[in-house]
């Protein structure tokens, strides 16, 4: 099982730590073609309006073909990315995770913090940095996390998206949700979308119980 983590900017080599200390194999992306070499991918945070230009046309259609078959991760700048609508300022998007995500939310004195939130109903340390805020999920978006009334952790099917830094906390919890997805759809590749209802890991069922 190979991890791509998308290395065109930002803290993706955080990312590649932590799921090389879970066993993965990781492959930094630098190059659309090397989509096709991995089973996942991460998008790191980092700045989303960048992404967007340093992809160029072909990178990010390529990417968007991606993040429709194959499992994503996106955090913070990365969740921007898959939302299907942005705000402050309007951005377009990969457009594959159906809500409605606000960038900068938090304003001047929230810009970076570490709040404790709630993940599979435990605590979680969670680093916010200029975070974007989810104001709106469709009814396919489950919300697996949260920070007082706000989401802050969302799966729609193979996507999964967090506004907090996951990968600049000594928990593993969040990516290793995120390889057992990817695990599930290497043995499935529907991921458990025609089951009643989205399927969520088996570590966030128990969670979630
Ligand atoms: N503020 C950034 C954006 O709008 C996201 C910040 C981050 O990724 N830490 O893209």
């Amino acid at each position: 099982m190979t991890i791509g983590v998308l290395a065109l900017q930002g803290d993706f080599d955080a990312h590649r730590k932590r799921l090389e200390e879970l066993g993965a194999k990781v492959l930094l992306v630098r190059k659309p073609e090397q989509l096709d070499e991995i089973d996942g991918l991460v998008i790191p945070g980092g700045e989303s309006s960048t992404f967007l230009k340093l992809l160029g046309a072909a990178g990010f259609e390529k990417l968007k073909e991606f993040v429709r078959v194959k499992p994503t991760f996106g955090t913070c700048a990365g969740a921007i990315l898959l939302a299907n609508e942005v705000e402050n300022p309007k951005q377009e998007g990969l457009g594959v995770l159906d809500v409605r995500i606000r960038r900068n939310a938090y304003g001047r004195q929230l810009e970076s913090s570490i709040r404790e939130g709630k993940f599979a109903n435990a605590p979680l340390e969670m680093v916010f940095i200029r975070a974007p805020k989810i104001e709106r999920v469709g009814p396919a978006v489950e919300i697996i996390a949260t920070e007082g009334d706000d989401p802050v952790a969302v799966r729609q099917g193979r996507v999964m998206a967090a506004t907090f830094h996951p990968e600049l906390s000594g928990d593993a919890r969040v990516h290793r949700a995120f390889l057992d997805l990817v695990k599930e759809c290497l043995v499935d590749d529907t991921c458990g979308m025609l089951a009643a209802g989205p399927s969520l890991p088996e570590e966030l069922k128990r969670g979630l119980g």
